[in-house]
């Protein structure tokens, strides 16, 4: 569904992305670990061209990505972002949050819109929120809205970003079930997280990644029962 290949990127001199290889099956939950900096942000943007690359190819579903233009517009809305920091529109409604882009990207009638957001902000427990405003909703609740919103497009794919960790703690279980479920449903994910039982629970593999390159891609239970490289033991060790 997702494939990347001898992908590089530079910010300056700092070489972000250094010859990335990555596959992502239909259906398959890849879980990116790595310290802060590692460049997971700078895959992720990449992955939906948010970030523009040096070299190398990204397909999304066999298709290249094309660089600019509207086959990027709709590419881009097969491939969904969920971000740190929720990113909803301060000014709309809960469901005006969820029918949007639906109505602007994927030209879909109002009505139609609304009902299918209507659903999807009830699969994500939200729908007596409706009509409230993000801010009157708990940081957890909104990045289920956001999450909602992604869904509402139809992607092929959801990329994630930390999306727990913005939160507070009691917040993170109930954005995790949700993405729990994603998973289990057979929705393609690659999701940066420091959630170590999200990874074990519901990852087919896990990336570690140090200093923009990729240096493990294994299976989490080898990964995090033998991990091979020196970077991957010290960080789990700080993280476990
Ligand atoms: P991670 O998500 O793993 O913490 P990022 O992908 O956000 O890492 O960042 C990787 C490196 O690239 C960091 O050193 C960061 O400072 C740098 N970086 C990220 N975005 C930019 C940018 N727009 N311009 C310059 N440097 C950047
Ligand atoms: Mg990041």
């Amino acid at each position: 569904m997702i494939e990347l290949s001898g992908v590089n990127k530079h910010f300056g001199e700092l070489h972000v992305l250094q010859d990335i290889d990555l596959t992502v099956g239909r259906g398959e939950v890849v879980v990116v670990i790595g310290p802060s900096g590692s460049g997971k942000s700078t895959l992720c943007r990449a992955i939906n061209r948010l970030e523009p690359i040096e070299s190398g190819t990204i397909t999304i579903d066999g298709r290249p990505l094309p660089a600019e233009g509207k086959g990027l517009a709709r590419l881009r809305a097969e491939v969904g972002m969920v971000f740190q920091s929720f990113n909803l529109f301060a000014h709309k409604t809960v469901l005006e949050n969820v029918t949007l882009a639906q109505l602007k990207v994927r030209k879909r009638a109002k009505d139609e819109a609304e009902t299918r957001g209507r659903v999807l902000l009830e699969r994500v427990g939200l729908l007596a929120h409706a009509d409230k405003y993000p801010a009157q909703l708990s940081g957890g609740q909104q990045q289920r809205v956001a999450i909602a919103r992604a869904l509402a497009m139809d992607p092929k794919a959801l990329l994630f970003d930390e999306p727990t960790s913005a939160l507070d703690p009691e917040m993170i279980t109930e954005v995790l079930d949700v993405m729990r479920s994603l998973a289990a449903e057979g929705m393609t994910m690659v999701v940066v997280t420091h959630e170590m039982g999200f990874a074990r629970a519901s990852a087919n593999r896990v990336v570690f990644m140090a200093d923009g390159r990729i240096v493990e891609d294994r299976a989490p239970e080898e990964f995090f029962a033998r991990p091979e490289s020196e970077r991957a033991r010290d960080f789990l060790s700080k993280i476990l």
